[in-house]
């Protein structure tokens, strides 16, 4: 921990390393609290460097040195000099490679920032990636610095019985003391933040694939003894994403081992180290009775995307972290693709685009917009967000869209080609994509570096003589910290046409008839003309969410309700229903603070009604089109956000459709509850989702038969999608028993940490009264822990991030708990810390005094001694 200095690192001050590091052999001693490092490096200088300094300066923090030396003779102390993020060694060896030995202490107890080595419950285990490696011996850590490890693990035999680390395991042995030793080695060349190692006491759940070249692969997922019963579906999912890169993208596995291990406590979901992947326990345990459906869909795309960055991170890595979304764009652009494929592209499609609208598109417009690539940071670490992630995978999306599925094949067939073995950057990749299929695409490349989310306006001229429609859009895009003026980007808009009656039309466009078609808006003002028109016709624009930007078309709620009973763009049909409750909610809104009474248009509640009566085939999407717009999303639409209107106007719209739809909800509902185990299959999730939706709408009736079809639910519930839907059904309605089925749930699944982390997020995001004061007595539960990063998440975060009602009343006092938190957690976890502290971000967005009683906690945040520099960086930009 350090004072903030706040040193900002600029993309643009990038050069190569001076140095490079061919081979690391690394040499553990483990130990709770004295773990003795020992690492022998081959060092040499870069010839592509043309730095003419002599000195060698490694990264390092929090470290002991125990000894230094250079082809076996130790250094004088005036021949370097270590500092608290850096050792220098003044006068390296120039015209030779050369051997550099170090020796040194930590102390993994002490780590409760989980970066480098840490222990977790009983386990030692490691997160490298940012930069976590200087924490455990001084090295060249920056990802363009590629060294191939040999490993040795040496510790109690009792304590930590099993030994893992990168690569093959290439020997073990016996020592004396009851001591054992584990040595591995990793034939392929990485960066240091694909570094791992752990070790405990854990129990193996073993499988094999055979690739399509017959070659055979271990497959290993550890975990606590406890926990074998819970990895099936975390090992199918590998068996999936091993054969589904094979045949979607012709990439095989590349070692004779894959490893996964389960760890308790964990910064961010999972971790890619090249064959040993350590997890996050929420991303690989489930079985039916602990985890729900949408745990299980987490954890195949989870375990796809660290399966996938075998390829697309770690064979070809980043060269700088300005690159970021080099990786991580391009891997969860995989992974939705696998996920779609693995259940339904549908529905996986609507519900990502529901995300990055609602968390993605607020980051934009908010004080942190950054670029996909961003160009300054003072911590990487806060740089892990949607927009790299998210808008990253849109990026590369867009670019599958514009050159088509087998144009963008062929151009990551050439970047592997190109690139294996390479530390590259968004541009290697994009020119990848160019060269192999003979095209430009240099206006796009902007949408790597400009930052917020466009706007695109639409208006339709119908010439009813020639049967012609023209389009003309326009695009724009508010200004972000730091880019005032913004260019026009290449969005690709995908189109199809309605007729009257509701079918889909064909066109004439550009000379040639089209069902669909993709238009190229590059100008910041372009028309487009469609022509062979019978009459005119229902535009269905943006297809598939096919770029990542703000559609504007006005449009009345007939027309609305037209396109959600007939558009067969699944997402836009899907888009159509959300727009019309989104525009019946705007309305109520306007009536609270006209203090109106509050009414709902007829024209929603039948299409509704038809929804209802629709339902059957992909049940899944069905529920999702009955589900209305998140709170936070809809606040996202506000220029002066009102949580307590937009909580109001939400919930009469929901109780107004279960008291005009009661008995269709009821039919439905009964129609698909089944007493199940809760196997994963589409069907069954299909039903439970669909039915579970029909309950969530019943409970607002808050009537004795309603309280009771919950509490039936709950009580007879077998499988945990079922019963955590009864429970929040009953814990966000004045049901008589709440107090009591918490209780159960509560001993029911103590030793269940996972589950129990649910308990906790259930009660933070109550839309009930007296949910802070719960919130205050759930931080003193036995059960809650602040070095438990998911504890955090499930309480702190939940109440923070996703009970805006409660988390902005109008007091101050949800604010003043958030900054306590954050000050509480900057001395134990920076990384943690600072990802709450964007619970108070947006306060701009806020009425006066919520503004300025934010804005005061955020003042009071960055006047913290100490504080880190991931908490300063978010804290401080926000009030910039
Ligand atoms: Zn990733």
């Amino acid at each position: 921990m350090r004072d903030a200095s706040p040193q900002t690192v600029y993309l643009k001050d990038y050069t190569p390393p001076e140095y490079l590091i061919d081979q690391i052999e690394l040499h553990f001693e483990l130990d709770e609290q004295r773990t003795r490092v020992q690492a022998r490096m081959n060092v040499r200088r870069n010839p592509h460097s043309s730095a003419d300094s002599v000195a060698l300066k490694l990264w390092g923090e929090e470290l002991q040195l125990l000894s230094i030396a250079i082809d076996g003779r130790p250094l004088q102390e005036n021949e370097f000099v270590v500092g608290d993020e850096a050792l220098i060694v003044h006068e390296a060896p120039q015209d030779r490679p050369f051997e550099l030995l170090i020796e040194n202490l930590i102390d993994p107890q002490a780590n409760t920032a989980l970066e480098g080595l840490y222990l977790s419950s009983s386990m030692l285990c490691t997160q490298c990636e940012a930069q976590g490696f200087r924490k455990i011996t001084w090295f060249l850590d920056r990802p363009d610095v590629m060294s191939r490890f040999k490993t040795t693990l040496v510790a109690d035999k009792a304590k930590y019985p099993v030994l893992l680390s990168n690569g093959n395991k290439t020997g073990s042995g016996e020592l004396e003391n009851n001591r054992h030793w584990v040595s591995w080695e990793d034939p392929f060349a990485k960066p240091c933040y694909l570094f791992a190692l752990v070790a405990g006491q854990l129990a193996c759940v073993a499988d094999q694939f055979v690739t399509m070249n017959g070659r055979r692969i271990d497959l290993q997922i550890f975990v606590e003894q406890h926990n074998v019963d819970k990895c099936g579906h975390a090992m199918q999912s590998l068996k999936n994403a091993m054969r589904w890169d094979e045949q979607s993208y012709g990439l095989e596995y590349d070692l004779d081992l894959y490893m996964i291990v389960a760890v308790d406590h964990f910064n961010m979901g999972a971790m890619e180290n090249k064959g040993l992947n350590v997890f996050n326990t929420k991303f690989v345990l489930a079985r039916p009775d602990t985890a729900t459906d949408s745990d299980y869909e987490h954890i195949e795309g989870v375990i796809g995307h660290e399966y996938f960055h075998n390829w697309s991170g770690n064979r070809v890595t980043c060269r700088d972290w300005f690159q970021l979304s080099l990786k991580e764009g391009f891997t969860v652009f995989r992974d939705q693709q696998f996920s779609g494929d693995m259940t339904s592209p549908a529905v996986k499609r609507i519900e990502d685009v529901n995300a990055l609208r609602t968390r993605q598109f607020a980051e934009d417009a908010g004080p942190l917009a950054h670029p996909v690539r961003p160009e300054a940071y003072i911590e990487i670490n806060n740089f892990y967000t949607l927009t790299v992630y998210e808008k990253g995978a849109e990026v590369v999306r867009m670019l599958h869209t514009l050159l088509g599925a087998a144009g963008f094949r062929k151009g990551c067939d050439l970047y592997f080609q190109r690139h294996d073995g390479q530390a590259v950057t968004c541009e290697d990749f994009v020119k990848a994509l160019e060269d192999a299929n003979g095209v430009e695409l240099g206006q796009f490349r902007r949408w790597y570096s400009q930052a917020g989310t466009p706007v695109v306006t639409v208006e339709q001229d119908y010439d009813a003589a020639n049967g012609r429609l023209q389009l003309t859009l326009r695009q724009s895009c508010p200004p972000t910290p730091n880019q005032p003026v913004k260019q026009p980007l290449h969005i690709p808009v995908k189109l199809g046409l309605l007729n009257a009656d509701g079918s889909p039309t064909t066109f004439e466009f550009a000379g040639e008839r089209h069902s669909e078609v993709t238009l190229d808006l590059t100008a910041a003002e372009q028309s487009f003309s469609f022509g062979n028109l019978a009459g005119k016709p229902v535009v269905s624009l943006l297809r598939g969410f096919s770029a990542p930007v703000t559609l504007q078309m006005p449009r009345s709620l007939d027309e609305l309700a037209f396109l959600l009973s007939h558009d067969s763009d699944t997402f836009n049909r899907w888009e159509a229903g959300q727009q019309l409750a989104t525009q019946a909610i705007f309305q109520l809104i306007d009536s609270i603070e006209l203090d109106r009474p509050l009414q709902l248009e007829p024209v929603v509640v039948d299409a509704y009604r038809r929804v209802l009566a629709d339902a059957g085939g992909d049940l899944s999407y069905q529920a999702l089109l009955l589900a209305l717009p998140e709170e936070s999303y809809l606040s996202g639409q506000m220029p002066v956000i009102d949580v307590e209107a937009v909580h109001q106007a939400r919930e009469f719209v929901k109780k107004t459709l279960a008291e005009n739809l009661t008995e269709q909800f009821l039919e439905l509902y009964r129609q698909y509850h089944r007493d199940e185990s809760g196997c994963f299959d589409a069907g069954a999730v299909g039903r439970r989702r669909l039915k579970n939706t029909c309950l969530s709408y019943l409970s607002k009736l808050e009537t004795p038969d309603s309280h009771r079809l919950a509490e039936q639910q709950f009580r007879a519930a077998r499988n945990m999608t079922d019963q955590i839907a009864a429970l929040a059904a009953i814990v966000n309605s004045h049901h008589p028993d709440q107090a009591d089925c918490l209780d159960s749930f509560y001993r029911q699944w103590q030793q269940e940490a996972l589950v129990i982390d649910k308990w906790f997020t259930l009660q933070a995001t109550s839309s009930m009264p007296n949910t802070f004061a719960k919130v205050q007595n759930l931080m003193r539960h036995p059960a809650f822990d602040m070095k438990t990063p998911n504890r955090v998440r499930a309480l702190v975060g939940a109440f923070s991030q996703s009970n805006p009602l409660h988390f902005h009343a109008a007091n101050g006092e949800g604010y003043r708990f958030l900054a306590d938190r954050v000050i509480e957690l900057n001395a134990l976890n920076p990384q943690i810390a600072s990802r709450m502290v964007s619970g108070l971000a947006q306060w701009r967005r806020y009425d006066a005094n919520r503004q300025s009683l934010m804005k005061q906690e955020l003042q009071r945040i960055v006047a913290t001694d100490h504080l880190s520099k991931d908490v300063y960086e978010i804290a401080s930009k926000s009030l910039a």
